[in-house]
């Protein structure tokens, strides 16, 4: 079992040269660590966890410029912007900034196809259903390098990350109560977890 959010301990989370003991089934003593390593070393994996080294210790920056610097220093020009309708302006708005910051924007609502949700057997609404496999795919067909999840719902983010074939980024997770921002929720919320 994993149990890292458990842990008390984070020797792994120390300076290098400052190490302590390691907690008793930590996977930091996995023997297939070295293995996970060699993965770093296909050139889009090195590319991008050595660019992100470089974006994140920066705190002074928001998410939305970070992720402007990340696509570019990673050399990623064509964006893929996946999002909700229930953020469409906001969704506006980022492409834009995006725009003006040199990027290339493809954007995808989430009802894309207007597609009956009786389609999936799925009753009760008018609406037409959320169809986060189309988004992905028009983004692949698009070839874009990177997408951003704007506002998907929990799940359908999960099948766009799913079928996405550039790698993905999520600026905001869709929070109806805490205005997409869900941790807000260990604040304010009974966090008993039912
Ligand atoms: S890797 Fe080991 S030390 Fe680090 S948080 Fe997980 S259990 Fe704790």
């Amino acid at each position: 079992m994993l149990y890292c959010a458990a842990c008390g301990v984070k020797n792994c989370a120390n300076k290098m040269g400052e190490e302590g003991e390691y907690p008793k089934g930590c996977p930091s003593l996995s023997e297939k660590l070295p293995a996970y390593l060699e993965e770093y070393q296909e050139p889009l994996e090195l590319l991008m966890a050595q660019k992100s080294a470089v974006c994140a210790p920066d705190h002074s920056e928001c998410r939305i410029l970070k992720t402007i610097r990340f696509a570019k220093e990673c050399g990623f020009h064509k964006i893929g912007l996946a999002f909700c309708v229930a953020v469409e302006e906001q969704a506006r708005q980022v492409a834009k900034i995006f725009q003006q910051s040199g990027l290339e924007v493809e954007s995808v609502i989430c009802k894309v196809g207007h597609v009956n949700r009786s389609a999936l057997q799925i009753e009760g609404s008018r609406n037409a259903m959320c169809n986060p496999i189309a988004q992905a795919e028009l983004l692949n067909e698009a070839g874009t390098q990177l997408n951003v999840v704007l506002g998907l719902c929990v799940g359908h983010d999960s099948l766009f990350i799913r079928h996405s074939n550039a790698p993905v980024t999520v600026l905001a997770a869709k929070d109806h109560v805490y205005d997409h921002a869900p941790l807000e929720y260990l604040k304010h919320g009974d966090t008993d977890g039912k």
